[in-house]
């Protein structure tokens, strides 16, 4: 992936090379996901530049706290969200392509909170998930999972990032709107 003609910061970069020792599990890089199928022919993750600047500041957050990020999933080529479409077309789960996701923009990122052994906190249900109980909206659920949700939440929103309300784990970064949507 070369795009030297771009603004610096919305090169897709690989998120390990801009936060180091980050923890990821590419559920889309194996059968392990919704889809049953590999869709992704590597494991590492790319974003915008300032996606991963943004996430590194997130991750300074967690460490003051003594705790780390995991991330599943960040860019998609608009091909995969077409497939995936194909298996679950509901819009609260997947991205209808024809309008594109967020991912398909390099701005958004799926992720949850370790403990600094790398163990996930509870975070109510697992990630991808198609339930109510998935909503970051949801709250009838225990306190210590509604305290790492809101931990979460505050950690990435002070780094630039809301959450989308029907997945606890996605976060876009602010002002995604500016990036268009790729298939590289
Ligand atoms: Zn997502």
């Amino acid at each position: 992936m070369t795009f030297e003609s771009q603004p610096r910061d919305t090169v897709l970069v690989p998120l390990n090379s801009v936060v180091p020792n980050l923890l990821t599990d590419v559920r889309y890089a194996t059968k392990d996901n919704f889809t049953g199928r590999v869709l992704y022919t590597t494991d590492t993750l790319y974003a915008r530049h300032v996606v991963a600047e943004s996430l590194a500041v997130a991750q300074g957050y967690a460490r003051e706290r003594g705790l780390q990020l995991k991330v599943y999933d960040a860019y998609r080529p608009l091909s995969i969200q077409r497939l995936m479409w194909s298996i679950v077309p509901d819009e609260r789960y997947v991205a209808d392509p024809a309008k594109g996701s967020r991912h398909n923009r390099g701005c958004a990122l799926d992720l949850t909170l370790c403990d600094s052994t790398g163990r996930e906190l509870d975070m109510g249900t697992g990630y991808d998930e198609f339930t109510e109980r998935a909503a970051a909206t949801y709250m009838d659920l225990p306190e210590t999972v509604l305290a790492h949700r809101q931990l979460l939440q505050k950690i990435m929103s002070d780094a630039g990032f809301d959450v989308l309300p029907s997945e606890w784990w996605h976060f876009d970064l602010r002002g995604w709107e500016r990036f268009a949507i790729l298939n590289e």
